[in-house]
C-alpha cells in the first residue's frame, strides 16, 4: 500500500531533507511545492510582471508551464519552467525576497494547488510546503509538521546559500527567513498552519538518521492500521 505524506513547516526547518530521505527509503516520489512558487516568482521577475495587477497575473499564469522532470537520483526531480531547468536560479536571494509576496496571490495559489493535487492522484508521494496537509491533501494518510529553533534554521540556510554565493550575510538570511515566515503565516489564503491531525517533529537537536527513523516509524504505524 502506498500513501501520501505531507511535510509542512516554517522556512528552512529541514522539510526537503526529510522528504528526500523518505522518498529514497520508501521508493516514493518527492515533490517540492515551494519550487513551484519560486519558479512562478522567477517568471514574474524575468518578465517584469506587475503582480499587483490581477489581469497581468492571469495573463502571465496562462503562459507558464511547470513540469517536474526526474533527475539522476530517481526519487528526485528538477523543476522546469517553460522547458528550461530552473532548479538553480529559483534558489537565488532575488527570488527568495519576493516569493512569499507572490505566493499570497489567490490566482497563483489556485494555479499551483491544482497542479499539486493532480500529482497526488498517484499515491506514493512525499510533498513538502506550507499548506500541503491543510489545503492540498487534507486527507493525506501521514502529516508531519516540522519545526526547529530559529538559530538552527538560519545557520542551515546560510551554509547552503554561502556555498554558492560568498557575498551572502547571516543577517540577510535571518531577515529573509523571518519575513517569509511572517507573510506565510499571516496571508489570507491558506496560511501556514499545522493541520489538526499533523504530528510535530522538532528537529533542532535530531541527527538526520534520528529524524528519518522517527518518520519511518510513523509510516509503519499508518500502514499497520
Ligand atoms: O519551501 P520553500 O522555502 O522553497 O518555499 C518558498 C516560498 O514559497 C515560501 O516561503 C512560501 O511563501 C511559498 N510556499 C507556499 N506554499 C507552499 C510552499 C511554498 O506558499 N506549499
Amino acid at each position: 500500500k502506498k500513501i501520501i505524506i505531507t511535510i509542512d513547516g516554517y522556512s528552512s526547518c529541514g522539510k526537503s531533507t526529510l522528504a528526500k530521505q523518505l522518498a529514497r527509503e520508501l521508493d516514493y516520489v518527492y515533490i517540492d511545492s515551494g519550487a513551484m512558487y519560486r519558479a512562478i516568482t522567477l517568471y514574474f521577475l524575468q518578465n517584469r510582471v506587475d503582480w499587483t495587477d490581477v489581469a497581468a497575473v492571469k495573463a502571465a499564469l496562462a503562459d507558464i508551464h511547470l513540469e517536474f522532470v526526474p533527475n539522476a537520483d530517481k526519487t528526485q526531480s528538477d523543476i522546469y519552467l517553460n522547458g528550461e531547468n530552473v532548479e538553480l536560479p529559483i534558489r537565488d536571494m532575488l527570488v527568495a525576497d519576493k516569493v512569499s509576496e507572490v505566493a499570497a496571490i489567490r490566482e497563483v495559489r489556485e494555479f499551483a494547488v491544482a497542479r499539486q493535487q493532480q500529482m497526488g492522484e498517484r499515491k506514493g508521494i512525499v510533498m513538502d510546503g506550507r499548506d500541503i496537509g491543510t489545503t492540498v491533501f487534507p486527507h493525506a494518510e501521514l502529516k508531519i509538521f516540522m519545526t526547529a529553533d530559529t538559530a538552527v534554521r538560519v545557520e542551515r540556510r546560510f551554509k547552503e546559500l554561502y556555498a554558492r554565493n560568498k557575498n551572502i550575510t547571516i543577517q540577510e538570511v535571518k531577515e529573509n527567513l523571518e519575513l517569509r515566515d511572517f507573510i506565510d503565516s499571516n496571508r489570507e489564503i491558506s496560511p501556514l498552519r499545522k493541520a489538526e491531525d499533523a504530528i510535530i517533529l522538532d528537529n533542532s537537536e535530531l541527527s538526520m538518521d534520528d529524524q528519518l527513523r522517527l518518520a519511518l516509524q510513523w509510516v509503519d504505524d499508518v500502514l499497520l492500521v
